[in-house]
């Protein structure tokens, strides 16, 4: 089975403590969560535009899937993470790859697996780009994300979720 992600939820899945939009918002990404927590070696596809995550986001609030706002974070973590792709922007306009014009990573269409993309955030994300990357997430001021940064770099894994006698 391969997961389709756009950039930024590679770091939104890091922070997930099991809460979003609504109920079904979270089955869909916890059971996403469960697969890469338990089989990292699961294949991911990168994505541009909405992804499996944005699937489930419900449709009776207003969706910020589409906005430019959210491409542009895709392009920034994915670039931080050393990844490199040029993302469009929803107006139709592009975001290069990187100020040198690099790009020569993973690009949108590719596949690799989610250990090898960790790998990648870890060496390369440091928790306090989070706040500089998301400062316009609701969810940011939480702290939840730049934390899972911290235990990805220590740990190299996705936290086991809140509950079921987990912390
Ligand atoms: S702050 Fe928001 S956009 Fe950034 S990683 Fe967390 S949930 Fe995702």
């Amino acid at each position: 089975m391969t997961i389709r992600l756009r950039g930024h939820h590679l770091l939104c899945l890091l922070g997930y403590r099991g809460k979003g939009y609504s109920e079904s918002f979270c089955d869909n990404m916890t059971e996403i969560y469960e697969r890469l927590r338990l089989h990292p070696e699961t294949e991911i596809e990168i994505v541009e535009g909405p992804d499996d995550i944005c699937r489930a986001f419900p449709s009776d609030q207003i969706s910020h899937c589409m906005n430019d706002s959210v491409f542009r974070k895709d392009a920034a973590i994915v670039r931080l993470a050393g990844l490199g792709f040029a993302a469009a922007s929803n107006d139709g306009g592009s975001i290069p790859a990187g100020e040198d014009g690099s790009g020569a990573g993973l690009r949108v269409g590719d596949r690799a697996s989610w250990a090898a993309l960790c790998e990648a955030v870890r060496s390369q994300v440091q928790p306090e780009d989070v706040k500089t990357i998301c400062a316009d997430c609701r969810w940011e001021p939480f702290g939840l994300c730049k934390e899972g940064v911290a235990h990805m770099r220590a740990q190299g894994d996705l936290r086991p979720l809140p509950g079921a006698g987990n912390p």
